[in-house]
């Protein structure tokens, strides 16, 4: 009997408790120069058949648990077991199956990189099958992109709602065309804003994501602005801004290396990051819950948190240029997660050594160093 299913590399970090069901297989598009994940993986659709087995499966695994949660003497309840499996999975689908149960059971993710591009009936028919083989899933959410979304006419993703999708999350990345054009994002800003429209529209819910910095130091203003005028058209539910880290992984490494891409510093990036938040006017909650963002606590609900969310970008520039060094060190090595660790002693003492060893003595790490240590932070 089988005891695995597919599970693919990434899902968004707030679907880190996610019971992970792969559709597709890897990324359509595939070309963007900034994304490393599915490099030289090719594309594949997934027959409903194949999918719907895979959600069999997870049931099996689930049931399983259930039937050792009896045998334990924990009357069915599964929160308990799951956690003891945890420590100990059979494998990944365990794992997953294990984690999900953990957090209540009530939340999937459907991989890969662009679900939506499944025809209608047989992404809905995969929806409906997963509601009913685990009735406890209220919540369904799935990758997607703006130019698919767009493709689709507004009754197909009613329908898709009305089978239970909840959640799309977008990579918008830049509201700017020669930002998205140079990345080869595939999209332009026009298609950015039909889409997401027509999925605000439907009633599912949408996640936009943008990345900070990626225009560089070129075109970090335009970024800002035309990806804000982007985002107030189409005023998605979320905002979630990551900062863009590059390794050798992904295109965009030997643009940076041949010195065709420029990177913005962190201190530029948060100017940027201002300049965004000063022009949006949408009502999207805005999130910064990646480790990339140098400053993680700007968050908020727009329009009335705005002042708040700006205010954090002040306290940092009033820092002395001392201060905001030993902040984007503490932050970058991971010892530091809010602006306020700064004043903890011990922590500043420590990233004081770390300095010290990361710039051999010179008190005073350069840009590539940070560049580096950022990078780390993706995979
Ligand atoms: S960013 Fe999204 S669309 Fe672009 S290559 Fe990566 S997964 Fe594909």
């Amino acid at each position: 009997m089988a005891n695995s299913f597919e599970i693919g590399p990434i899902r968004p970090p707030s679907e880190a408790y996610s019971l992970l069901i792969r559709a597709t297989i890897n990324c359509p598009w595939n070309r963007c120069k900034f994304c490393p994940t599915y490099k030289g993986e090719k594309f594949r659709l997934r027959s409903v058949d194949e999918i719907k087995q895979d959600i069999k499966t997870a049931k099996i695994i689930q049931d399983k648990i259930k039937k050792i949660s009896w045998e334990y003497g924990y009357g069915g309840r599964v929160k308990e077991i799951a956690g003891m499996l945890l420590n100990n999975p059979v494998n990944e689908s365990f794992y997953n199956v294990a984690l999900w149960l953990y957090a209540g059971g009530e939340n999937a993710f459907l991989q890969d990189a662009n679900t939506l591009i499944m025809r209608t009936n047989e992404l809905a028919e995969v929806i409906r099958f997963l509601k009913e083989t685990l009735p406890s899933i209220n919540r369904i959410t799935s990758y997607a992109r703006s130019k698919t979304a767009a493709k689709k006419k507004p009754q197909e993703l009613i329908e898709l709602r009305d089978a239970g999708l909840s959640r799309l999350h977008i990579g918008l990345e830049s509201g700017y065309d020669p930002v998205l054009q140079y990345m080869d994002k595939g999209v332009t800003a026009a298609d950015h804003i039909i889409g997401g429209r027509r999925v605000v529209e439907s009633g599912i819910s949408l996640c936009e994501y943008v990345v900070l910095g990626l225009g560089g130091k070129e075109m970090w203003r335009q970024h800002a602005t035309e990806t804000a005028r982007v985002l107030n058209e189409i005023d998605p539910d979320f905002i979630r801004v990551r900062t863009l880290a590059v390794n050798n992984k992904m295109p965009l490494y030997s643009e940076v290396e041949n010195g065709n891409f420029i990177r913005a510093t962190d201190e530029e990036i948060l100017e940027e990051e201002k300049l965004l938040i000063e022009h949006l006017e949408c009502h999207s909650n805005y999130v910064s819950d990646h480790i990339t963002n140098l400053l993680q606590e700007i968050e908020g609900k727009l329009p009335q948190d705005k002042g708040k969310m700006l205010t954090c970008i002040d306290r940092f520039q009033a820092l002395s240029s001392e201060e905001r060094a030993n902040f984007r060190i503490g932050r970058r090595v991971g010892i530091y997660s809010r602006l306020d660790d700064i004043y903890d002693l011990h922590k500043h003492q420590v990233v004081e050594q770390v300095t010290h060893k990361l710039s051999q003595g010179r008190n005073e790490v350069d840009e590539e160093t940070i560049h580096a240590l950022t990078g780390r932070f993706i995979g």
